[in-house]
């Protein structure tokens, strides 16, 4: 068969190339790839920043935004041939700490997790590939192509299960959310505000493309420019950029009270003298800033259900770029009106 495949670490050696047959020991459940969803983790991935191969090998099968068709369900699942799922990413550490002992491997403590085309385990971008039954999430079959958004869904699925029971902490009625970044996991989480009948504000760069739109659709307002021209005080912000400014901006205009959640991943930005700034702003109005990444299998049954829930339309638009898996390299590269690009491996 065929793979994207990568020399973790080593910039400029990905290729589509032919490819071992994933082995059984990879999972009982066989599955034919039907679509991966391209991310900044790939990017950074393929750029030589990150990544690690599975233990004995010199390349990691890349991917782990995924949508495949059930081939051959094994001896002991559930699911039929034809079946649509989606792969889940993160596996417990084997130790395991008291997190991954629960099952919470999204909040492991000792960081030896390992990740689908991440971490140590192959990821989707292959012809096939195999699952154990208990790590895969079967997709309502209208959802169709759609389902590959399922992956970002979970990331927002935790971040707002977060945001809600942080908010347990006093008395809250929040009113009004600000994303910051309209990308697919801002957008989703916008879609997710919306369900729970927040008034929602998006913040992003781009003045034009599909954005603002996507944004109004949603009965959302749009923004470009600084959080801190913004005439109200969020109650929820959902920082989606992992920009320095951005987040400094956000934390002293979230509203008294408020909860910031951030989910973006940048580096450097607002310097130690702006921190004392910023803390002060989180002192006085009893601010609560939480961090999220990953997601466990409740987030994923979850989303499941969330992205099955919604408009088909909106979501469609979200998909803004099909590629082939032999032209995986011009997907990795971003055009100004990409919201998510997929490699397409076979027709749903
Ligand atoms: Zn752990």
């Amino acid at each position: 068969m065929k793979a994207i495949t990568v020399e973790p670490k080593k910039p400029g050696s990905a290729r589509y190339e032919d490819f071992p047959e994933p082995e059984e020991n990879e999972g009982s459940v066989l599955v034919e790839a039907v679509a991966v969803g391209v991310c900044g983790t790939d990017v950074e991935i393929v750029a030589g920043k990150y990544g690690w191969a599975p233990p004995g090998k010199t390349r990691l099968v890349l991917g782990h935004e995924s949508l495949g068709r059930v081939i051959d369900p094994g001896p002991r699942s559930s699911l039929k041939p034809g079946d649509l799922v989606v792969g889940i990413v993160r596996r417990p550490d084997p130790v395991p700490c008291p997190n991954c002992a629960v099952g919470e491997w999204d909040m492991c403590t000792n960081g030896q997790y390992t990740e689908r085309g991440i971490k140590e385990i192959h990821g989707f971008m292959s012809q096939r590939w195999r699952s154990e039954p208990e790590y895969l999430i079967k997709v309502d079959p209208s959802l169709g192509i759609l389902g590959v958004l399922l992956e970002p869904m979970t990331v927002i699925t935790k971040a707002l299960e977060q945001v809600y029971l942080a908010g347990q902490r006093s008395f809250w009625e929040p009113r009004t959310a600000l994303v910051t970044g309209a990308g697919p996991i801002g957008l989703l989480a916008a879609l997710r505000l919306r369900a729970n009948n927040l008034e929602v504000h998006v913040l992003d760069r781009a003045d034009t493309g599909p954005k603002p739109d996507l944004v109004h659709a949603l009965g959302g307002t749009y923004h470009t420019g600084s959080a801190l021209d913004l005439d109200f005080d969020p109650d929820i912000i959902v920082e989606c950029t992992g920009v320095g400014s951005v987040i400094g901006d956000s934390i002293q205009k979230v509203g008294s009270g408020g909860i910031i959640c951030l989910t973006g991943i940048g580096a450097g930005g607002v310097g130690a003298g702006a921190v004392a700034d910023v803390a002060a702003a989180v002192v006085l109005k009893n601010n609560l800033i939480v961090g999220s990444v990953n997601a466990n299998k409740r987030h994923w049954y979850r989303a499941g259900q969330n992205l099955a829930r919604s408009d088909r339309e909106w979501l469609s638009r979200l998909i803004t770029r099909r590629e082939k898996p032999e032209n995986f390299q011009q997907a990795l590269v971003r055009q100004p009106n990409d919201v998510k690009t997929i490699i397409q491996f076979s027709e749903v």
